[in-house]
């Protein structure tokens, strides 16, 4: 059976890169490993459920956890909007016998790395470059003018961070990234 208590995995990257549907795939294809939904104070996009995509909480629920100390991590990701990681998030899984699987920002990626070290594998996923990320997020059709010029800015910052993580995986062609994801957490599993 694959070893799971106390591990985590760590999914980081510039908003944009494919990360979101990376992680879909993995779990698709995968039977022991469970999103870890992250706690936020941002709006729900159309279809997003609470508790399955986030638990969304207004500014004072999240900042009253935050003096709780109920949080692994958390950070302003962007101007306005915490995003979190909660302890209990992380327990239920384990509880489940299962490995969680986080999807956050570089910053809390590199706060649960100095928290978990061996324990957790931390996988940065990059866009073949700004250019294309961008025109991701365009295609995608989730930012106003404004919020896409905040997610390219700071794209071009957390790329400088790449190099701190485990593995890089560059998102060009999108199958031959999710077998990369894949492989790389079956040997992760498997330690
Ligand atoms: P993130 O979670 O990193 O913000 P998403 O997974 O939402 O990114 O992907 C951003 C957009 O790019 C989505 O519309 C998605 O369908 C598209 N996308 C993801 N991977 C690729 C790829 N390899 N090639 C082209 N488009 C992609
Ligand atoms: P979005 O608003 O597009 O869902 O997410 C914005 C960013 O917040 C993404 O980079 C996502 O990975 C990050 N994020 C989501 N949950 C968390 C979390 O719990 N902690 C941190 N630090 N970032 C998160």
């Amino acid at each position: 059976m694959a070893n799971t208590q106390g591990k985590i995995i760590v999914v980081t990257a510039p908003s944009g890169s494919g990360k979101t549907t990376l992680v879909k795939r993995l779990l698709a294809a995968t039977s022991n490993i469970t999103f870890s939904i992250s706690a936020c104070t941002r709006k729900p996009r159309e279809g997003e459920v609470h508790g399955k995509d986030y638990y969304f909480f207004s500014e004072d629920e999240f900042r009253n956890l935050i003096d709780q100390d109920a949080f692994i991590e958390w950070e302003m990701v962007y101007a306005g909007k915490y995003y979190g990681t909660l302890k209990t998030e992380l327990q239920r899984i384990w509880d489940n016998g299962q490995l969680p699987l986080v999807d956050i920002d570089v910053m809390g990626a590199l706060n649960i790395m100095n928290k978990y070290h061996n324990q957790c594998l931390t996988v940065f996923i990059q866009a073949p470059s700004i250019e294309e990320l961008r025109k991701r997020l365009i295609n995608r059709g989730t930012e106003t003018p404004e919020s896409l010029d905040e997610r390219v800015k700071k794209a071009e910052f957390e790329q400088s961070y790449s190099g701190q993580f485990n593995k890089v995986i560059v998102n060009d062609d999108l199958d031959r990234a999710a077998e990369e994801l894949k492989k790389m957490v079956a040997e992760f599993l498997a330690k």
